[in-house]
């Protein structure tokens, strides 16, 4: 049976959407799903400044058609204003003038169900629209991967720190934030704004806490860059090192705030708070991406749970690729990050051509 497009990009971040700006170019017909830009539209607090700056946060193209500075000098902003802390909103604005000018369009789709054959990957999305392609690639970011350790999915009312939107909700409730990073100081800031009565548990000290832990800006900058060299490094060591790279932007406003609520490093008694914020972070395991079939998923080798992918992010299902923070064992912490994206994007889109 004849394709409909030789690739389907599943997921519409910076990592679907920098791929299909480099397939775009090149001509090769793809297709692209998912909501565009959903994490930083829907799942990130209005009151948080990114933890990349602007040179770092910015979608790639073959010719560098969506740098920032060019965003900025066609809106009249001046590079200056955001070359410390790069807040959500100006991000937000950068990403629909990119939008406003990529020369493709977004199915908004979710998939439900993809299956490998003989003729390539059958596609179906959530209204029930099939679509034959040779080859895809997974974009799909963290939104399968929220991770809950069990002891608090037996509270009723936990939630966790991705669901940003129920968590703006909370008002005058007693609650119990849990988790050491940027998420869970973010998530305090915004609970204590709405008048909650907020505590805070965490298992070791908070990482903003001891400032000399993190590695200074332009250093981490440096090392990220650099997944070819990750690549050569064992994955076991280099999930041991990745602690490394966590990097926090905690304005004195926010640090100021969090320090004072009151912080447990033994579990408090669950019962007393209304609702667990579980700022606990992401499990990337491919098992929890429902929406490959059965028979696809035990196909592809896969190491700790993650799938092993070649140099050019493709996984043992010949055809089927991965991008993003689901391939960091392989490639290194920069796929956990925007600045990851432009390498993922030109090695796949070379790969496919
Ligand atoms: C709170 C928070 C703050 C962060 N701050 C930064 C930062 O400052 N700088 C930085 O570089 N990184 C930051 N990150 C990391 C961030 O995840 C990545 O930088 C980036 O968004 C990852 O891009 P992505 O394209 O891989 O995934 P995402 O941005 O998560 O996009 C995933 C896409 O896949 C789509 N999708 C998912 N499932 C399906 C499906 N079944 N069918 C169709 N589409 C699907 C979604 O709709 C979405 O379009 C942050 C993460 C979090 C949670």
């Amino acid at each position: 049976m004849k394709s409909d497009y030789t690739v389907a990009i599943v997921g519409a971040g910076p990592y679907g959407l920098s791929l299909a700006n480099h397939l775009s170019s090149q001509g090769t017909s793809f297709i692209i799903f998912g909501k565009t830009f959903d994490l930083w539209r829907k799942h990130t607090f209005d009151t948080m400044n990114l933890r990349s700056d602007y040179a770092t946060s910015e979608l790639s193209h073959p010719n560098d058609r969506y740098r920032f500075s060019h965003y900025c000098s066609d809106t009249g902003i001046s590079v200056n204003d955001i070359s410390g802390q790069l807040p959500v909103s100006v991000f937000r604005n950068y990403i629909d003038w990119c939008l406003a000018r990529i020369p493709f369009s977004v199915n908004n789709q979710m998939i439900i169900n993809i299956k490998h054959g003989n003729s390539g990957f059958s596609i179906q999305t959530e209204k029930g629209d099939k679509i034959l392609v040779q080859k895809v690639v997974l974009a799909t970011g963290i939104a399968h991967q929220l991770y809950i350790p069990e002891i608090f999915l037996a509270h009723p009312g936990t939630l966790h720190s991705y669901r940003t939107a129920e968590i703006q909700k909370i008002n005058a409730k007693k609650v119990l934030v849990v988790g050491s990073g940027q998420s869970a100081a973010e998530s305090i800031f915004v609970l204590l704004k709405n008048k909650n009565q907020v505590e805070w548990y965490t298992r070791t000290a908070p990482v903003y806490f001891s400032e000399p832990l993190n590695l200074p800006r332009w250093l981490f900058n440096y090392i990220i860059r650099l997944p070819q060299f990750f690549r050569n490094v064992d994955p076991i060591i280099l999930k041991r090192t990745l602690g490394l790279f966590s990097s926090t932007t905690i304005t004195p406003d926010l640090m100021s705030v969090v320090k004072n609520v009151p912080h447990h490093y033994g579990l408090p008694d669950m019962d007393k708070y209304d609702v667990i914020i579980s700022a606990t972070g992401y499990q990337y395991q491919m098992n929890d991406l429902k929406f490959l079939s059965a028979a696809l998923k035990a196909g592809i080798r896969q190491w700790n749970q993650y799938p092993v992918v070649s140099h050019r992010f493709e996984s043992s299902t010949p055809g089927l690729f991965f991008s993003g923070a689901i391939t960091e064992p392989f490639f290194g912490p920069s796929m956990k990050f925007m600045i990851g994206a432009p390498y993922s994007a030109s090695v796949i889109a070379r790969a496919i051509k």
